[in-house]
């Protein structure tokens, strides 16, 4: 996992973000004020723009400078939280990056987080979907589990936990003000959450994909001429 890898992650953040902006500000509607797809699209954007003008020379760089995008461009309160874990998993995260190193800093990037918005599990909050995300990870981890699957897992957990905030009151936030009537609702910034961590494994996945064409490339390439490969062999790889 290279630096372009981190800002790859970013970039298809800021296009799920994109694209589910209504969705996010929707959630937002109806337990705060109708502006956290407007607030994550405008941070994620700044992100990329950040990465683009200056790039950075590390992973960690990627991740720090993310943080201090989403801080400067986000007026809500997702804005300081999310920053903070960025910038707190870039000061973290060691070079060469491997599983377990991310994930150590992840958890770290999520622990900042909590500190700072002060809320725990079952809080209703991004929280519950970055917790889970976060010991998903530490287990893939213990489990020996390759980078791809245990992104995947990481998403998958995120949305779960997104999921399971809809019966759950809100105790912070804004939509903490509306007591029991924030019942039955999915927390916004678990939304956005789940969707960060989607990207991810998203990034992930075009990685492994994009290394097995290049890897057929290369096997291709180094077989002696007139060896070449049936066209029916050809599309049972692609579609593989
Ligand atoms: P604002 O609430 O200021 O309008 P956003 O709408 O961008 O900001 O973000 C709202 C989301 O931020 C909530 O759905 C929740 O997940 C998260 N959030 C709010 N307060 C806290 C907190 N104290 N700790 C953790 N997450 C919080
Ligand atoms: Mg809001």
């Amino acid at each position: 996992m290279d630096t372009r890898f981190f800002a790859d992650w970013l970039d298809e953040a800021a296009r799920l973000v994109r694209r589910d902006r209504e969705r996010l500000t929707d959630l937002d509607a109806a337990i705060g004020d109708a502006d956290h797809g407007a607030n994550l699209d405008r941070g994620f954007t700044e992100v990329a723009k950040a990465l683009a003008d200056r790039p950075p020379g590390s992973p960690g760089q990627v991740l720090a400078d993310a943080g201090t995008a989403l801080i400067r461009r986000v007026g809500g309160a997702s804005g300081p939280l999310y920053g903070s874990m960025f910038r707190q998993m870039g000061r973290t995260l060691e070079s060469p990056v491997t599983l377990a190193r991310f994930e150590a800093a992840f958890e770290e990037g999520v622990v900042a987080l909590e500190r700072l918005g002060k809320a725990a599990v079952g809080d209703k909050t991004m929280v519950d979907a970055l917790v889970p995300a976060s010991r998903s990870l530490a287990l893939a981890v213990r489990d020996g589990i390759g980078a791809l699957e245990a992104f995947e897992r990481a998403a998958d957990a995120a949305a779960e936990g997104a999921r399971e905030t809809i019966p759950l009151q809100a105790r912070k936030g804004r939509a903490s003000y509306l007591g029991e009537r924030s019942v039955g609702h999915e927390d916004p910034g678990a939304a956005s959450a789940a969707l960060i961590m989607r990207a991810l494994a998203t990034v992930a996945r075009n990685r492994a994909e994009g290394q097995d064409q290049a890897a057929d490339q290369d096997q291709a390439e180094s077989r002696p001429p007139g060896e070449g490969r049936s066209p029916a062999e050809g599309q049972g790889r692609a579609e593989g």
